[in-house]
């Protein structure tokens, strides 16, 4: 039994598959229990995809992983951001975001930990702190790899079913499949661990930014 209140979310993914990876488990619960989900990336990395794969190849294996999870296609925008340049465009991301908020009024939205090293992923962070901070509740998603460290301030308990969505929505991403946190048993093991800390078989955590109760 869910005990949120939440009706809108807002996962804001600096690039395709973030979102999924930081909290796939979690938008596949939501979405079960009837919440409706939007998921924003800002770019589709056109400039660091595998020989071999079309350019555009991102936005076809977001849309289907995204599609795996359970969000509406209508639910998915994605804008064209250049990858490893947000810091030159933080205000333009800012305004956007702004826009998204008016437009979705999300009560929830999840984003990049306050101490992933990325600067795509800092921006994101930063600049959702801005747009966002006196309408909704923050939560920051996981990137083990990218946090230098990471604070486990809420448990969402998830279902097999979760897990597996979240692993079938990871391999729609065939060009990122040489990327260890693609992996069916980096996924359970990162969920197993994280349940552990509180009696759940499989948890997702996230980080608290900021907390409205109505
Ligand atoms: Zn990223």
């Amino acid at each position: 039994m869910s005990q949120h209140c939440y009706k809108r979310i807002l996962v804001l993914s600096p690039h395709t598959d973030d979102g999924e990876i930081g909290a796939g488990g979690a938008i596949a619960k939501f979405i079960s229990e009837g919440v409706e989900v939007y998921y924003v990336a800002f770019s589709s990395c056109e400039d660091s995809i595998p020989v071999g794969f079309s350019k555009d190849i991102l936005k076809f294996e977001c849309k289907e992983a995204t599609r795996i999870l359970g969000i509406k296609p209508e639910n998915l925008i994605l804008f064209d951001y250049e990858v490893r340049t947000f810091p030159e465009h933080r205000q333009e991301i800012l305004d956007d975001m702004v826009k998204l908020n008016k437009r979705i009024n999300p009560d929830l939205i999840l984003i990049p930990s306050s101490n992933d090293t990325h600067q795509d992923h800092q921006v994101i962070n930063r600049e959702a702190l801005r747009a966002f901070k006196k309408t909704s509740t923050i939560w920051g998603y996981e990137h083990p790899w990218n946090n230098l460290t990471f604070t486990t301030d809420v448990f969402l308990k998830l279902d097999d079913i979760h897990i597996m969505k979240k692993v079938n929505a990871l391999e729609a991403y065939n060009s990122q499949d040489y990327r260890t946190y693609f992996d069916e048993y980096y996924i359970k093991a990162l969920s197993y661990t994280r349940g552990s800390q509180v009696d759940f078989k499989y948890a997702e955590t996230f980080e608290l930014l900021r907390l409205l109760v109505l």
